[in-house]
């Protein structure tokens, strides 16, 4: 779309916050602004003087999310380069076969503000998250496509799932379309074998499932899980679909069971069993993993690999002292679980909970369960999910391996 430019004008404290490095600029650091909503903004010091150029929110507390900061105003170039390094990235992965799945876009950490863009096979799904990348959506598109094709990829279905709650800070509605092409549902996906992790396949609904349909973020956590798996007993709990479970079976795991509240989840999780030849080891209960997890604990069950991986504990910072408390709860109960020797692996997804307050929360947990905790690996998200340095907001996944 032609974009109209307007501008804002920070105040002496947005100023020094852009320039330490911070892309968002909240509405308290914003002097003045002219600009319609979604469109892109010169940026201007007090004193006038150039600063870049941003995306303008006329709602959100986040007013304005930098684009750039050179003087050329950015045009459709830009937003190519943007999406053809987007897509390069995905390329140097491996993670771009014919019916592979990825994130091929990860908002500001991207270069695309507010935009998510996950490839799943000849689909691509979209979720949009700000005014700006509302505005921006279908020029951002036709780059990333014509991007893909560059590297002889094509999708032929695009579902546009904005639903997510955040667009209600940019008074935004939700939305869930097909811009173009076969509804594809539900729909196959693969993991091709890549370093010794053998191939997987499995099923995903892109308008039903949660996120875009699957939790990409975990993929290379749950490859690493299956390294412990053989001959083991093991628990994924929170499994939703099922996919630590049915890697660890495929890596020679004995038998899994996995816990989940969502019964659509855990059918899944059975039919992904079946397609992958491992449904003979698989059990699953649907349950509320917490309570479940101390039934099973005092019942004298024990595992070799425990996953844990629940839904995030903190909305917001005012929630953190609770969320804290519920994982060293649940982690109590994981290790509880664990046999002698055996490997933890527990997972927060909550942004406002640091790295270093979890890694305590599960120390915590090992002091009260008297389990010499040994963490030899904390990682975050899968490499197709980028985190942007100058953005400590995009880091959210934490994924500690623990032999206690
Ligand atoms: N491990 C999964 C992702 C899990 S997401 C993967 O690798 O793909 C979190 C899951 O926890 C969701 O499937 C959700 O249905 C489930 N969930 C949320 N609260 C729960 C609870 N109290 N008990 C059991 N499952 C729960």
């Amino acid at each position: 779309m032609a974009d109209a430019t307007g501008q804002a004008t920070l105040t002496g404290r947005g100023r020094r916050r852009l320039l330490g490095g911070h892309p968002w600029i909240y509405a308290d650091d914003v002097h003045a602004a002219e600009a319609e909503p979604g469109a892109l903004v010169r940026l201007l010091a007090p004193d006038e003087a150039p600063l870049g150029w941003a995306l303008f929110s006329s709602k959100s507390r986040i007013a304005l999310r930098l684009v750039s900061r050179a003087s050329a105003e950015p045009d459709e170039t830009l937003w190519r380069a943007r999406a053809h390094a987007a897509v390069a990235h995905r390329r140097a992965l491996g993670w771009l076969g014919a019916r592979d799945a990825c994130r091929l876009v990860g908002g500001d950490a991207d270069g695309f503000p507010g935009l998510v863009v996950d490839r799943y096979a000849d689909a691509l799904v979209l979720q949009s998250g700000c005014q700006g990348s509302d505005r921006h959506r279908d020029l951002w598109l036709a780059c990333l496509e014509a991007a893909l094709a560059e590297a002889g990829l094509a999708a032929t279905s695009v579902l546009d799932r904005s639903d997510s709650a955040t667009r209600a800070h940019e008074e935004l509605d939700k939305r869930v379309e097909w811009l173009r092409g076969e509804r594809l549902e539900p729909l196959e996906v693969h993991e091709p074998a890549q370093d010794g992790v053998p191939a997987l396949a499995y099923e995903v609904s892109l308008t039903e499932g949660h996120k875009t349909g699957h939790y990409l973020d975990q993929r290379e956590n749950r490859a690493h899980a299956a390294r412990f798996a053989a001959g083991a007993r093991v628990l994924d709990a929170f499994s939703y679909d099922g996919l630590f479970g049915i890697r660890a079976a495929l890596a020679g795991a004995s038998e899994v069971l996995c816990i989940d509240q969502s019964q659509e989840a855990l059918e899944r999780a059975l039919r992904n069993a079946e397609r992958n030849g491992v449904a003979g080891k698989l059990r699953i209960a649907k349950a509320n993993a917490m309570h479940d997890l101390r039934a099973r604990a005092e019942a004298g069950e024990r595992y070799g690999l425990v996953v844990v991986d629940p839904p995030a504990f903190a909305r917001s910072r005012r929630e953190v002292e609770g969320a804290l408390r519920g994982y060293r709860e649940l982690n109590r109960r994981a290790l509880a679980l664990l046999e002698p020797g055996g490997v933890l692996v527990s997972a927060s997804c909550s942004h406002n909970v640091s790295r270093g307050e979890f890694l305590d929360a599960l120390a915590s947990a090992s002091l009260d369960e008297s389990r010499e905790a040994r963490i030899f690996r904390c990682a975050g998200a899968a490499p197709d999910h980028p985190v942007l340095a100058t953005l400590p907001e995009s880091e959210y996944l934490k994924c500690a391996f623990v032999r206690a």
